[in-house]
């Protein structure tokens, strides 16, 4: 039995799911409300320049399907292999490793005696039993220290998160914030080089096209199954099981809008759901791309630049390095990332001048000497972990869950702060639970069933 297939949103997810059951057999319509799929993993070629348009965004997964499937989706073209070297810009004449407690030792002296011992203080704290605090500026200071806070991770997140950290949760930090064991940071005080973070040590990224062409070519079987420039705008339950979708009749939907978008989107949502939906907080991010002369490349990755005086970016990617077809010959990119909560920061000549200061001050580039910039927005690209993050979204997934037919899959999909593989990665799950559904019947048959009872 074939099931007509509803795709909500054609970022990776979407795509890998109108992949994976058009391939068998089923019937899929895909929507995108852009005029491109893509998603946050969207490029563009900008005079020979290669923009990510959401930021610096590497291929690295630890799921051994998706390696293989984006193996199989290079066969004719094997991506870049990159070793990760990543800085942390202290300050003008301090670019130390990352993460900042494995580079203490590299630190002007007296910040490196401030971190060391509020990491000594905080370890023995704990020990003497200071419990872990909920909120995520106590937590930072429990576990780093008043010198590591101060000196890094305090201007950091708030110049990442545009938000009170005291308002923000701890539930995200496991896995994604570096926590290096005190003898490591002490040998680094010292100044013995510790390996730290080796997460991400090695990445990929596509020779050609920019890191859209992962997804691109993942859409390239079902290109004919997706309409752009169309975003969703009614969800309904059909009374005699199945959906509609503005005006059309599906078996299944399989949503990435939104959740915080999806009470305007979807019929019958409960009210408390509805109204938990909304309350979810997130944030954009805006990239901006430099054109540079190839004197300005650096052999980094990307570096982060904590500090309010190297103006609003909080990390920059050298795009150039990911690829030798990122940048003409002779020249490098530079990307920055500015994150914010609200009205975006300005794009126009003057904003990306701006941006461009900040970097200059930070002795990364020369705005006088710029060859190309471009910059783009994009809304929804972080969610904001608060303080009641985990009650609200399990409230909104608890009622979406129970609605037959209905999936909600992807980053915002499920407000699951996923990487593109672990994305694909979802989708590959989804697909497998879906398959025997929709193989024995729980597609409704086009002749006969689904009209309304
Ligand atoms: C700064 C930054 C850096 C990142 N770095 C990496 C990295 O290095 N490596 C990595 O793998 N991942 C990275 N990511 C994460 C990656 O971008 C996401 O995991 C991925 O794009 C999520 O895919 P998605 O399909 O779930 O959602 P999205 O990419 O957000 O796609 C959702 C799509 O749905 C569409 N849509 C929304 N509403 C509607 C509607 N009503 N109707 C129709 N269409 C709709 C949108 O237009 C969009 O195209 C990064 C993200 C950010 C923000």
């Amino acid at each position: 039995m074939t099931a007509r297939v509803c795709i909500a949103g054609g970022g990776p997810t979407g795509l890998m799911m109108a992949r994976l059951l058009a391939e068998d057999g089923h019937d899929v319509s895909l929507y995108e409300a852009a005029s491109e799929i893509g998603g946050l993993c969207r490029s563009r070629v900008v005079d020979g320049y290669t923009f990510d348009l959401a930021g610096g965004h590497i291929m690295f997964t630890k799921d051994r399907r998706v390696a293989d499937f984006w193996t199989k989706l290079f066969h004719d073209e094997p991506c870049v292999v990159t070793e990760r070297q990543t800085r942390i810009l202290h300050d003008a004449d301090h670019l130390v490793s990352y993460p900042f407690e494995n580079a203490l030792g590299e630190l002007p002296l007296e910040h490196n005696l401030e971190c060391t011992e509020g990491v000594i203080r905080a370890h023995l704290a704990r020990q003497a039993g200071a419990p872990e605090p909920a909120d995520f500026e106590s937590w930072i200071r429990w576990k780093m220290g008043d010198g590591v806070a101060e000196h890094f991770m305090n201007p950091y997140n708030r110049k990442i998160w545009k938000s009170d950290l005291a308002s923000m949760g701890t539930a995200w930090i496991a896995g994604r914030v570096p926590d290096a064991p005190l003898e490591d940071v002490l040998q680094a005080s010292l100044g013995a080089t510790t390996e730290g973070y080796t997460h991400q040590s090695q990445f990929q990224y596509p020779l050609t096209g920019g890191f859209s062409s992962i997804h691109q070519r993942i859409a390239d079987p079902v290109s004919d199954r997706i309409q752009l420039n169309h975003r969703v705008e009614h969800m309904a339950q059909r009374p005699g099981g199945g959906w509609i979708v503005d005006g059309e009749e599906f078996d299944h939907v399989i949503s990435t809008i939104p959740l915080h978008v999806l009470p305007d989107v979807l019929e019958g949502m409960e009210p408390g759901a509805a109204d938990a939906a909304r309350k979810l907080q997130y944030r954009g991010v805006a990239a901006f791309l430099f054109g540079v002369e190839e004197e300005f490349a650096q052999p980094w990755s990307w570096v982060y630049l904590p500090h309010k005086e190297q103006g609003p970016t909080n990390r920059v990617t050298y795009l150039s390095n990911y690829s030798p077809r990122n940048a003409p010959t002779g020249k490098a990119s530079i990307m920055a990332e500015v994150t914010y909560a609200g009205t975006p920061p300005s794009l126009t000549d003057a904003g990306r001048r701006e941006v461009a200061s900040g970097l200059q001050n930070a002795g990364l580039l020369d705005v006088d000497r710029l060859t190309i910039t471009d910059a783009h927005a994009n809304p929804v690209s972080y969610i904001l972990y608060d303080r009641d993050f985990e009650s609200k979204r399990d409230t909104v997934l608890a009622c979406l869950d129970a609605m037959e037919g209905l999936h909600t899959l992807g980053r915002f999909g499920r407000y699951e702060y996923h990487n593109s593989d672990q994305c694909l990665a979802r989708a590959m799950d989804l697909h497998a639970q879906l398959l025997p559904v929709l193989a024995q019947g729980g597609g409704v048959d086009k002749g006969q069933g689904g009209d309304d009872a």
